[in-house]
C-alpha cells in the first residue's frame, strides 16, 4: 500500500475525489447543458467494478472524502449498490452525493442506509414556472418530495445548492433562504461558471455572491465563520437559526484555487486535474489494460497530479479557449 500523502506540484494536499457516475441527466439545466445533448455510449462509461477499483486506489493513496455526482447519479442503474461498496472501503471517512433530487424520494432511505453520509440537493427555484425555465424539463414537486424524504432518511447533513442567474431567479434568494431555515438545512449559492457551450450568453445573467449576500442581510443577521466542509464555500451562520448555514461559492468573484484539495474523475474515466482546464489522465485505458497493475495506476496518478494547474482562469479566457465539455460530463 502507498503511504505517502497525495500532493500536487504546488504542495496542495489532495484528499477529496469527485466522481461522475454518468453524464446523463433527466434535467437540462440552462447553465449546465445545451438544449440538444449527445451522451457517451454505455461502453465508454466506467463499469461499477472499474469505479470501485479506481476509488479504492485513490483511498489507498489518502483520499478521505468521495462525492458521487454526474450528470444525475440517481439515474445510473445500481448506484445504491455502488454506494454500499464504496462506503466500506477502509480509510474512507465520508461518502457524499450531489443530486438534482428528482429520484430522491425513491432512494433516500437506501442511500442513507448504504453509507452516504451527506447529500447535496440542487434547488434553484421554488416556483414551478421558474424551475421549468431553469431546468427546461424538471418537475419541482418531485424535487420537494425528494428533499422531504432526505430529511426523514437520517443523513448527517443536507445542503441545498442554488445557482443564481440575474433576471431569472435572483428574486428568489430570500425565499430559498427562508425555505432552508424552515427546514433546518444548509444552503449554498453558487456563481455560474462558464463551463460548456450551453447556447446562451453567460455574461448577461451573471449574478455575484456579493449581490446574494446583500439580499440576505436585508432579512437575516449573518455571522461570518471560518468553518469548512472541505470545499470552496465561505460559510455564514444566521443569528437565531443555528440549524442553517449559508455557503457562498464564488469561483468568479473570489478565486479559491490556492486551497484546492480535489480532483475529479469523469464518467468515462478521465482524471481531471482542474475544472477549468482540459489536461487530464486517461484512467479508463489504464483500468482496461490487464497488464497494468494497481501500483502502476497509482504512480500515474501521482505523476499527473504534478501537472495540476495553479488556478482555473475560467474568466480570463475567450469563449473559444474555455473548456468545451459540459459540467454534467465533468461531475460538478
Ligand atoms: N445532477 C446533479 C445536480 O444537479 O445536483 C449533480 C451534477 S450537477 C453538474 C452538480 C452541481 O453543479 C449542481 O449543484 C449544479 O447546480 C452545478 N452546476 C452545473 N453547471 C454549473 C455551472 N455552469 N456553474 C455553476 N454550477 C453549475
Ligand atoms: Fe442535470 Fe445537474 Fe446538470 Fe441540472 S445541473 S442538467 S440536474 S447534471
Amino acid at each position: 500500500m502507498n503511504t505517502l500523502k497525495l500532493m500536487d506540484g504546488l504542495n496542495r494536499h489532495i484528499d477529496y475525489l469527485r466522481l461522475s457516475v454518468t453524464d446523463r441527466c433527466d434535467f437540462r439545466c440552462v447553465y449546465c447543458m445545451a438544449p440538444e445533448m449527445k451522451f457517451l455510449p454505455k461502453h465508454q462509461l466506467l463499469s461499477s467494478e472499474e469505479i470501485i477499483r479506481v476509488v479504492r486506489l485513490f483511498v489507498e493513496m489518502g483520499i478521505k472524502k468521495v462525492r458521487l455526482t454526474g450528470g444525475e447519479p440517481l439515474i445510473r442503474q445500481g448506484v445504491v449498490k455502488l454506494c454500499r461498496q464504496i462506503a466500506v472501503l477502509p480509510g474512507l471517512n465520508e461518502l457524499t452525493m450531489t443530486t438534482n433530487g428528482s429520484h430522491l424520494a425513491l432512494w433516500a432511505n437506501e442511500l442513507a442506509g448504504g453509507g452516504v453520509k451527506r447529500i447535496n440537493i440542487s434547488l434553484d427555484s421554488l416556483c414551478q414556472n421558474t424551475f421549468k425555465v431553469m431546468t427546461r424539463v424538471g418537475n419541482l414537486q418531485s424535487v420537494l418530495a425528494g428533499i422531504n424524504a432526505a430529511r426523514q432518511a437520517g443523513f448527517a447533513s443536507i445542503k441545498l445548492n442554488s445557482v443564481i442567474l440575474k433576471g431569472i431567479n435572483d428574486h428568489e434568494v430570500l425565499s430559498l433562504v427562508d425555505f432552508a431555515v424552515d427546514h433546518g438545512i444548509d444552503i449554498s449559492f453558487i456563481e455560474e461558471m462558464p463551463i460548456g457551450r450551453v447556447g446562451r450568453s453567460r455574461q448577461e445573467d451573471y449574478y455575484s455572491s456579493d449581490e446574494v449576500f446583500q439580499q440576505i442581510i436585508q432579512r437575516y443577521r449573518l455571522i461570518e465563520t471560518v468553518e469548512q466542509t472541505g470545499g470552496p464555500a465561505k460559510y455564514l451562520r444566521i443569528l437565531d437559526y443555528p440549524l442553517t448555514r449559508i455557503g457562498l461559492i464564488s469561483p468568479h468573484s473570489h478565486n479559491f484555487c490556492s486551497s484546492c484539495n480535489r480532483v475529479r474523475v469523469t464518467a468515462d474515466g478521465r482524471l481531471l486535474l482542474c475544472l477549468g482546464h482540459e489536461n487530464s489522465l486517461d484512467l479508463c485505458n489504464l483500468l482496461r489494460d490487464s497488464s497494468v497493475t494497481d501500483s502502476q495506476i497509482q504512480d500515474a496518478i501521482r505523476v499527473a497530479l504534478w501537472r495540476k494547474p495553479e488556478k482555473h482562469e475560467l474568466y480570463t479566457y475567450d469563449e473559444e479557449f474555455r473548456p468545451v465539455r459540459f459540467m454534467s460530463a465533468v461531475g460538478g
